[in-house]
């Protein structure tokens, strides 16, 4: 009777005073040699949000010989502290405890629970080398046929990106239920394999599982990435049809699929016919939608109703309306934005400052985008010198180029469009010994580069393309396509910009090396299938990994005007939209 009473009133504990009235009770009272009400009461102490767990390890450390019960409790305490790294060190001490003692004592053993915690502190910690070792023991203890268990080891592979181990552990599971498909699809999804977790959650479709509101999270962010509107919106189809559409984290997951395909009035209807409360992510969602899209008025118009509904913007809605003001050139509104951030108490960071330094820089007021980025309080990104780099060499400032160029230099960043930027400054003034320099410079460093990546969405499947890339089935089709194309697009009046190619090669080299960039591999495809597909009226999609290069944005406007084809091209930065021998971006970008 006595020990239902006792539990019954760490129960009703409900704060830490309690917590600890009740804890020297126990000890004056002899409860305390109860394993069972001193484990309940740790836990109590341990995991609850008026607990205390340095606390928590006080009466642990006054625990002569603890039980499986008492390390779990700390475990799981830590597990979900804001240090997980820390439940890590106790697992280790644990399975010491454990091997040390006689083997007639099983007092102090890893059972399906340390296990369960100490995995979910892997996830929470990104530790990746401990999930092995966990995955180890689990199958050393026989708790392999535990699919609550191995669905959290799935989790923890997933998150910790070791997403090979995560998929063999999923094909080897005896049981899956929605939350191992769920950790897998989410970890696909985020870690940069959209492709795999499209088919993985076609699979579940095809299987029947009911997928639920974090599956659909999951998958609309694997279409955001891919640009793979068709697939969203089927998944759209089924949000609303299972009532999905209800959660405001579906629905910020709807919109920003559909703005990030290039879609942003389905965004806004989507934004538009939510019924409940919309969280400050709809709201900074769908302003970033509209600024993508260069539709920096309806970003504005949406940032200053924030207010209206009483919601405090937050630093990724003065993110948004930033990177509005940014693409649509809006410097004094932007500037004055970015003052009145700190008196609204949101402190600027690293990205506001890129946004603000991008656009005085572009808009030609170099030495304010400079001044700004030299009274930060912190260590400026070398992002910031990059757009100060990019802003001298459209307004052909050499003392500005330098400065940045030599803090790139200072900060150890080897970046090729750097090199290409300055040399474009000095060429620009015919500065051809500079020009030389530059060059050295590169090759003695040996200047890194990003693979250029393009995407596009045609015939029901998912195209993807690197530079000058002939891995692709149609490769030779498409590569005379660009033939026909060059020679169409010459007629138009097309000039290839080599200046942007920095590499001791001739002219002609310079052209080609310029012609198979993947995001013209990939419109080249696009314009080569989607007549014969019956798509002859809609764009043509591509997705860029990397902001579009001056000599494709060029090409893509002829392209547009000669095949009287809409081209939508999402770079990293933006959206550009070629239509009749322009782009929406008016050449801002
Ligand atoms: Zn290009
Ligand atoms: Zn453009």
């Amino acid at each position: 009777m006595a020990r239902v009473y006792m539990e019954t009133l760490i129960q009703r504990c409900v704060t830490f005073s309690q917590i600890k009235q009740l804890q020297s009770h126990f000890l004056t009272a002899g409860h305390f040699q109860s394993s069972f009400l001193r484990s309940r009461l740790l836990d109590r102490c341990a995991v609850s949000p008026f607990g205390d767990l340095s606390f928590a390890v006080q009466i642990f450390r006054q625990i002569p010989k603890p039980l499986t019960n008492d390390w779990n409790a700390i475990i799981r305490g830590f597990a979900a502290s804001s240090q997980p790294s820390i439940a890590l060190t106790w697992y280790r001490s644990m399975l010491f405890q454990a091997s040390s003692s006689s083997s007639s004592s099983s007092l102090c053993r890893i059972d399906a629970l340390t296990c369960s915690f100490t995995l979910k502190a892997c996830a929470r910690a990104l530790s990746s080398s401990f999930t092995p070792q966990l995955h180890a023991q689990i199958n050393r203890r026989g708790l392999f046929a535990d699919a609550l268990l191995c669905t959290t080891m799935l989790d923890a592979y997933s998150k910790n990106g070791d997403l090979i181990s995560a998929r063999k552990l999923f094909d080897e599971m005896p049981v899956r239920d929605v939350a191992s498909w769920n950790a897998l699809i989410a970890g696909l999804a985020f870690g940069n394999r959209a492709h795999e977790a499209l088919e993985l959650y076609k699979r579940m479709e095809s299987e029947g599982i009911r997928r639920n509101e974090i599956t659909v999270v999951a998958a609309l962010g694997a279409c955001s990435h891919l640009g793979a509107v068709k697939e969203g919106e089927k998944i759209h189809g089924y949000v609303k049809d299972s009532n999905l559409d209800q959660n405001v984290i579906v629905c910020n997951a709807t919109i920003d699929m559909y703005a990030k395909c290039g879609f942003v009035e389905k965004a806004f209807q989507v934004f538009d016919q939510i019924r409940g409360e919309k969280s400050v992510v709809t709201w900074n969602t769908m302003i970033m939608g509209f600024a993508v899209h260069g539709e920096a008025n309806r970003a504005i118009e949406i940032f200053e109703k924030l207010e209206d509904n009483s919601i405090k913007p937050d630093d990724v809605s003065y993110l948004a309306a930033l990177t509005a003001c940014r693409h649509a050139g809006l410097v004094e509104y932007g500037a004055s934005m970015f003052k009145n951030m700190a008196c609204n108490g949101v402190e600027p960071n690293m990205k506001h400052y890129g946004c603000v330094v991008d656009l005085l820089g572009r808009a030609g007021r170099l030495r304010e985008a400079h001044e700004i980025i030299c009274s930060m309080s912190m260590v400026p990104d070398p992002v910031l010198w990059q757009s100060l780099l990019g802003a001298s060499e459209i307004h052909k400032n050499i003392e500005m180029a330098e400065i940045a160029s030599k803090k790139l230099v200072e900060m150890g960043v080897n970046n090729d469009g750097d090199y290409v930027l300055l040399s474009n400054v000095y060429a620009a003034q015919g500065r051809w010994k500079d020009v030389g320099r530059v060059r050295d410079d590169m090759e003695t460093k040996q200047v890194k580069k990003i693979p250029g990546l393009s995407y596009i969405e045609a015939q029901g499947a998912i195209h993807k393309f690197y530079n000058s890339d002939k891995s692709h089935q149609q490769w030779r089709q498409i590569y005379e396509k660009i033939d026909e194309i060059r020679f169409k697009i010459r007629e138009d009046g097309y000039v290839p910009q080599t200046g942007l190619v920095l590499h001791d090669i001739g002219e002609e080299e310079k052209e080609n090396a310029l012609c198979y960039h993947s995001e013209k591999l990939a419109v080249a495809y696009g314009l080569m299938v989607m007549v014969d597909g019956g798509e002859e009226e809609s764009p043509v999609r591509v997705i860029k990994n990397l902001r579009i290069c001056g000599d494709c944005h060029v090409v893509f406007k002829h392209i547009s005007n000669v095949y009287k084809r809409e081209i939508i091209v999402r770079d990293r930065v933006r959206f550009h939209r070629f239509k009749d021998g322009s782009c929406s971006c008016r050449d801002y970008w």
